[in-house]
């Protein structure tokens, strides 16, 4: 994000840029599902909830909160990466012909799998029964989070958060665009893990490709169960290192069964009412 600000902004205006930015994002992603699936079809969607309740005001208020905090943390982080791009610490890779484009689509894909890898291994660590009181345990106050929740974090969880980018920056050269995926791609599959609805198709978790990506239901059980589903955007490590909750698949085929039930119910509903209306129709005439 620091490539997007001009080099001669101080860092002050730059903070105040940075957070603008990620504010922006977040109300667009994490404000436009909770819009869809929390007021404007509270009600009709409500068989695809993962846990048949909604959580309080104060519940989402925290969300919210600690989420703001989280990108004034960012914002410091960005600050202090563009202090090292300008001392010549971060890994140049500006010109689109400075490198081949396989080189380009390599590293745009490594940084999302780096990414999750790194996530899942830190996740684990905040997760250490000496630790998880008091840094991870403010995200873990959703019991059952909804799309706010999708940067929740205390201050230091922040940090670590954040701290893969420095990482990447200092050892390998990526272009800047491939962060800004990266960083597309974080907003909607965290809002989607946070969702509180199971969005995905009932096959999913038994096709053998599918079943390696990560679903609503896994990381609301997260949420929901605590020492189980770390994983982020995949479900690689999770069933590499058997930390997948012994009842995912279960849980997940029951929230998407009960959808294709109340589906098939309209279905069957309308169907009704069509031949109603011929009768009423041919009757008629
Ligand atoms: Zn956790
Ligand atoms: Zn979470």
């Amino acid at each position: 994000m620091s490539y997007l600000i001009p080099q001669e902004m101080g860092p002050l205006l730059r903070w105040i840029v940075v957070f603008g930015l990620l504010t922006a994002r977040y109300l667009l992603f994490a404000g436009g599902f909770f819009l869809v699936f929390y007021v404007i079809k509270r009600k009709d969607w409500f068989y695809m909830k993962i846990q048949q309740k909604f959580p309080d005001k104060k519940r989402i208020l925290h969300e919210v909160k600690y989420s703001f905090l989280t990108f004034a943390v960012f914002g410091l982080m960005v600050v202090l990466i563009n202090y090292l791009r300008t001392h010549g610490w971060v890994q140049k890779y500006g010109d689109w012909s400075s490198r081949p484009l396989w080189y380009y689509i390599f590293t745009s894909v490594f940084i999302i799998f780096f990414h999750d890898t790194y996530f899942y291994w830190v996740h684990r660590l905040m997760h250490h029964p000496k630790i998880y009181k008091y840094v991870h345990r403010v995200h873990h106050m959703s019991t059952d989070p909804t799309p706010w929740a999708a940067f929740s974090f205390h201050p230091i969880e922040a940090v670590l958060e954040i701290g893969f980018v420095p990482i990447l920056l200092l050892t390998i050269p990526v272009h800047f665009s491939s962060f800004l995926i990266l960083s597309i791609w974080m907003i909607f599959f965290n809002v989607i893990g946070h969702l509180g609805y199971e969005i995905m198709p009932s096959w999913f978790v038994r096709n053998n490709f599918f079943k390696w990506s990560n679903t609503p239901t896994n990381h609301n059980m997260h949420h929901r169960y605590v020492n189980c589903n770390y994983g982020l955007y995949f479900n690689i490590w999770d069933r590499l290192m058997g930390t997948n909750h012994p009842k995912y698949e279960e849980l997940f085929e029951e929230v998407t069964g009960r959808r294709e039930k109340v589906h098939q119910q309209q279905e069957a509903a309308h169907q009704q009412e069509r031949l109603l209306e011929d009768g009423a129709h041919s009757s008629l005439n």
